[in-house]
């Protein structure tokens, strides 16, 4: 099967000198992973090659209609010089979840995984080795046929990129301040929430700038019909302890399924916390938070892992300030323990880490 082709480049490009200093997906590594769909071939044509412009036709309908899916990555340095891909699987898998829903044939699972970490390895000098940074890895696959009647294309590039990433929030583990965001929504039910698709964070951007006009870094995002229920926070999965107990909201269509969300859940639960997925509503949340039982509030993600909230506002008039608004026990624990895995410092019990070749 592994028929990967390879052109490399023939000028690599400087490396980020101050590694201490990198940002979150400004800088590319030299080369790009290409896979072609035709209707009636199949992928077929996967290829490394220098990394540079696409050339697209401007009728390429996933300019028009969006019929795009992705997903997010990273592969991470050990200290013993071991490059390791956190539960790739997992990526592929819902990859395939994200293609059934956008219409996008599905892609062999296990191929592509080898023709990443073929690419992956190929620019593996380029994985930074500073605390906290690693190579963020962005798979995506658009819909290239020249049309403007809306369908589903027959035409589709299957592409990996990466790029050399420090920690997504410049503030570090500092706790977050979050507006519960009660004009717009994010997903509905039956929708694309469960999705990575381009759609989806387009049409949060609005949310997420005015809740920065006010000082705030990310939106708390509540339910498209009843705008009650909690569902996710910014771009990440959201849970709270409330009284001892872990609350996440259920995966019920609207929601992405996170990675680092069902990690987090195995985790806790392996330390013998009670974590439970049920509907949470913003009422219950402010409840618990009067009678002093909200300890802890924090999103979920492979950008920044763990990302503590400190502070939720609640319509201007509902402030709640979370553990003092300083990170809580099993935040810090969560963060240790997942970063522990994904960089090779702590053993791996559940064999999670994949080690690219
Ligand atoms: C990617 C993403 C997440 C987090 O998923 P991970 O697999 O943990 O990175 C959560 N919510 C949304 C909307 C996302 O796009």
């Amino acid at each position: 099967m592994s028929n990967i082709k390879v052109e490399l480049t023939k000028s690599p490009k400087p490396k980020p000198v101050d590694e201490s200093k990198l940002t979150f997906g400004d800088v590319f590594t030299d080369h790009m992973l290409i896979v072609d769909y035709d209707e009636g071939q199949g992928w077929h044509d996967a290829r490394i090659v220098p990394y540079g412009p696409l050339s697209l036709d401007p009728a390429a309908m996933c300019l028009h209609y969006g019929q795009e899916v992705f997903e997010g990555m990273k592969a991470y340095r050990a200290d013993d010089g071991r490059v390791l891909l956190f539960r790739p699987q997992e990526n592929f898998k819902r990859l395939n979840l994200s293609n059934d829903r956008l219409c996008i044939p599905p892609v062999d699972e296990e191929f592509m995984l080898e023709c990443l970490e073929k690419f992956v390895s190929i620019d593996a000098d380029w994985i930074p080795k500073a605390p906290d940074t690693s190579l963020y890895l962005r798979p995506f696959i658009i819909a290239v046929d020249p049309h403007l009647g809306v369908r589903a294309a027959n035409h589709y590039l299957f592409m990996v990129i990466a790029s050399p990433v420090g920690p997504y929030y410049p503030e570090g583990l500092d706790p977050v301040k979050i507006y519960v965001e009660t004009k717009y929504v994010r997903a509905v039910k039956g929708g694309t929430g469960f999705t990575k698709t381009a759609g989806n964070y387009s049409s949060s951007l609005k949310a997420q700038y005015e809740a920065k006009e006010k000082n705030y870094t990310q939106v708390l995002w509540l339910d498209g019909v009843e705008r009650k229920y909690i569902e996710e926070v910014g771009t990440m999965n959201v849970f709270f302890k409330i009284d001892g107990e872990i609350i996440t909201p259920s995966l019920d269509g609207s929601i992405l399924g996170g990675i680092t969300r069902k990690s987090a859940i195995e985790l806790m639960r392996g330390w013998g916390m009670k974590v439970t997925e049920r509907r949470l509503s913003i009422d219950e949340l402010a409840k618990a938070y009067d009678d002093g039982k909200l300890e802890e509030a924090f999103g979920t993600g492979t950008a920044a892992v763990i990302s503590p909230i400190g502070h939720l506002n609640w319509g201007d008039t509902k402030i709640m300030n979370i553990n003092n608004g300083e990170i809580g026990p099993v935040s810090q624990r969560l963060y240790d323990e997942l970063t522990g895995i994904q960089w090779g410092k702590v053993e791996d019990k559940y064999g999670w880490t994949v080690t690219v070749k």
